[in-house]
């Protein structure tokens, strides 16, 4: 298990060899060659300094370093956002004919993208419900990826990664997981087995709601797969700027982490007492072995009493919109994306009230927070 204030020097430690605190952004396109023999031999693999930024820059190089280090891993390869990390992930290790087990309630664009592009290249996928992937030793006999999020988009179900893990490694299945939510500060799914960890930095690692990236950390075996197949192929390569905020905010993550939680507990502490609210989605420290702790976004049911429109009108702290994981608190009601046009919608295939609102606990005052959801309460129900 990792030790908490390692991670914080981790993070706030600078990178040798640049003289400067800060990573400086390189912002160019390509990298020119000093002769001939330089060029040839970097180009027959002889060197490994940077040719074009689709494939490398040392911005970028300087972000994938941190995260790697961050979540325990060898490697780590920064894409321009968490979907370019996962459609690059999932499509490196699968090809026609073989077949992907992925966890219910799975982000609703991970959902699409299975359905509408990857099912359509002859590769089968099935759904399975949170539990069976631990509780069925053999339900992963032979799939060739299992894909996972622990806690599960908007019902926020967990599951016991180690274990699903070891299943998978026993009949040769590779795992991958998204780890958007509990951050390597609460959850370093590498030390618990799992082969491929995925972010949409635009959540916590970016923090400050001005980012849309993703990167994917692993062994140098399976990065490098992912670095050969799929990232300078399909080019959702991360750009220079957007890794140098990244690397500024990884200074702050375990500072966040540990006031979103506070103000989860703040909030999960005073729900369980309210009358109005008839389930509570929030694992916490403990909930599953590797998990240490309780970020920000929750979801809740709310009473059928409740006008969730009435409610969500009556906020005025809480903004109303999609993504999460940024400084500002945020609320999305269920309906807005139950009712979201076009195929293949992951809140309508899984099943989800339209009475249960998801909530972005930002970095606001825990009970200023607290006060305006509850009078939001109130007025959803006059
Ligand atoms: C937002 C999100 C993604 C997609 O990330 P983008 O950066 O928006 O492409 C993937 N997984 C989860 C759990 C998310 O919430």
């Amino acid at each position: 298990m990792h030790d908490d204030s390692k991670l914080a020097t981790l993070l706030t430690t600078p990178a040798a060899g640049h003289g400067t605190v800060t990573p400086p952004i390189v912002q160019t396109s390509l990298f020119t060659f000093q002769d001939y023999d330089s060029f040839v031999a970097r180009m027959a693999g002889q060197s490994d300094a940077p040719v074009y930024t689709r494939v490398q820059n040392p911005t970028v190089a300087e972000f994938e370093r941190l995260m790697a280090q961050a979540e325990g891993a060898e490697a780590a390869v920064g894409f321009a956002s968490g979907m370019g990390a996962i459609a690059a992930a999932i499509m490196a290790f699968i090809q026609p004919g073989q077949r992907i087990a992925c966890v219910e309630h799975v982000y609703s664009d991970t959902y699409r993208l299975l359905e509408r592009t990857i099912r359509p290249m002859g590769i089968e996928i099935d759904y399975h419900p949170i539990n069976a992937f631990e509780e069925q030793p053999d339900l992963l006999k032979g799939y060739a990826l299992a894909y996972l999020e622990s806690p599960s988009s908007i019902v926020m179900q967990v599951m016991n990664l180690q274990q699903v893990a070891e299943h998978a490694r026993r009949h040769g299945v590779v795992t991958m997981t998204d780890n958007s939510w509990a951050t390597p500060v609460f959850q370093q799914p590498r030390r618990l087995g799992v082969d491929i960890v995925l972010h949409s930095a635009s959540k916590y690692i970016g923090g400050h709601s001005d980012t849309v990236a993703g990167v994917a950390v692993g062994s140098a075996e399976h990065i490098g797969r992912i670095r050969d197949l799929t990232l300078p192929l399909l080019g959702a390569k991360l750009a220079p700027f957007e890794a140098f905020l990244l690397t500024r905010s990884l200074r702050t993550l375990h500072l966040r982490m540990e006031r979103h939680q506070a103000t989860a507990n703040h909030f999960v502490d005073r729900l369980g007492q309210e009358p109005l609210v008839r389930q509570t989605h929030s694992p916490g420290a403990n909930a599953v072995p590797g998990l240490t702790g309780r970020s920000g976004l929750l979801s809740l049911e709310l009473d059928p009493d409740v006008d969730v429109a009435r409610f969500c009108n009556a906020l005025s702290i809480f903004r109303l919109g999609v993504s999460w994981g940024g400084f500002e608190s945020l609320a999305l009601p269920a309906q807005a994306s139950l009712s979201q046009a076009g195929q293949f919608n992951s809140m309508q295939r899984f099943g989800v009230s339209p009475q249960l609102v998801r909530l972005s606990l930002g970095l606001e005052d825990p009970e200023d927070l607290w006060c305006d959801f509850h009078q939001a309460l109130q007025m959803g129900t006059n």
